[in-house]
């Protein structure tokens, strides 16, 4: 039985993932009458909520609980036709984890990762940097609007926003920024027995949030069109459809991933369902544990599998560079990279130095240091070039 007709309404039967973390109702999806379709593509791709996602996201929303002969072809062609989108999405990057040695993250929540973005315009109310929190295995999102970005501000957020809330990670990845490397975010990391992992600077492909943060990026500036002090009043609206989008890797919505159902935007989303089948709460119990069971096993097989790929790709693209203890490179100048970096910038050098490198701290990682044994931080090879002296020819 494929169809039925509730309350005047028709519905198709369209078997979902993991059958045992659904409902009987989920799987029957609302056909849509032609009028109304280019409404709800409006609401699944325009509205803040829905963030202006790509084909992929929005069809996949959709498919929740809508569904129409040819749904996908209507959102290739809908979203081919969206200004905002072609104005604001900026090429498709590789998206790249961390490379060598990391280790195994077999559940969500076991390791974050933690950057600010900004700073943007100061927001009517006073913000200007987001601090912006991954969870590595479900794709989960969480976002604060901050008026500093201080390691004061980044321990609050930390500990009541994640800590005590989605729970603690025991590994979190960072970035070498001046919060990052406090002592207070160090320590409150220490009491709550969570290990730091610290990324090379300037060296976003290793941090898994880099691609999560160039989207709302995207989605920020998207929705701050016009009056750039509002960016921060779609924020949570954008975060939100970032929870609520499925993800390429694991094949599933970040919020699915950690709650077992779908987000419901709206609580009329609650009604319009056919009748639940009657079925004991011991069997649901048990259902549900095999449909978790599944789910993780099915994510850690991707998320594997990716990185896998990326690190295939990625190793074959380089050749092995290897610097000794005491010997001097040049590094290349960020500031000409820099997105707020002005005009001037322009006329700098593209390398800068020479240091000295200190110690190898990763694969492909070392840190450096100046004439005074003063640390330069921690720069990956693909920014770094041997400097050759005169006196020795
Ligand atoms: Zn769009």
């Amino acid at each position: 039985m494929a169809w039925r007709v509730e309350e005047n309404i028709l519905y198709k039967y369209v078997q979902q993932q993991y059958p045992e973390l659904q409902s009987e109702a989920n799987h029957w999806k609302i056909v849509v009458p032609k009028p109304a379709r280019r409404q709800l593509l409006a609401r699944y791709h325009d509205h803040p909520t829905a963030g202006h996602v790509g084909v992929y996201k929005t069809y996949w929303k959709l498919c929740e609980q809508h569904y129409w002969p040819k749904m996908k072809d209507d959102v290739v062609k809908y979203i081919k036709n969206c200004t905002i989108c072609a104005e604001y999405k900026p090429d498709q990057l590789r998206a790249a984890g961390l490379m060598g040695d990391r280790p195994k993250i077999k559940k969500p929540w076991q390791m974050i990762s933690l950057d600010f973005i900004g700073p943007f315009p100061r927001s009517n109310r006073g913000y200007k940097y987001v601090l912006v929190v991954t969870d590595y295995f479900s794709k989960y999102v969480v976002t604060f609007p901050l008026r500093n970005a201080t390691a004061k501000q980044l321990v609050n957020c930390i500990e009541e926003g994640i800590f005590l809330v989605y729970g603690t990670p025991q590994f979190n990845i960072c970035d070498n920024g001046v919060q990052m490397k406090s002592k207070e975010f160090q320590q409150v990391c220490k009491d709550y027995r969570a290990q730091i992992f610290y990324t090379a600077l300037y060296y976003p492909r290793a941090n898994p949030t880099e691609r999560v943060n160039r989207v709302i990026k995207t989605m920020i500036a998207s929705y701050i069109k016009g009056d750039q002090k509002k960016w921060c009043k779609n924020l949570a609206a954008v975060t939100c459809a970032i929870r609520t989008s499925r993800h390429e890797i694991t094949e599933a919505t970040p919020y699915f991933i950690n709650f077992g159902r779908e987000h419901k935007l709206y609580g009329k989303d609650f009604e319009n369902q056919v009748p639940e089948d009657a079925i004991n709460a011991n069997q649901l119990i048990e259902q549900r544990q095999i449909g978790y069971r599944k789910m993780f096993d099915r994510v850690r097989e991707r998320l594997k599998s990716a990185r896998e790929h990326n690190a295939q790709t990625y190793n074959l693209r380089r050749r092995h560079v290897e610097y000794t203890v005491g010997q001097k490179v040049w590094r290349r100048n960020k500031a000409l990279s820099d997105a707020t970096a002005d005009f001037n910038s322009k006329l700098a050098p593209k390398y800068i130095g020479p240091f000295i490198i200190k110690r190898k701290t990763g694969y492909c990682t070392y840190e450096l240091q100046d004439d005074h044994n003063k640390s330069k931080g921690m720069w990956h090879v693909q920014d770094l070039k041997p400097h050759y002296s005169h006196e020795n020819g």
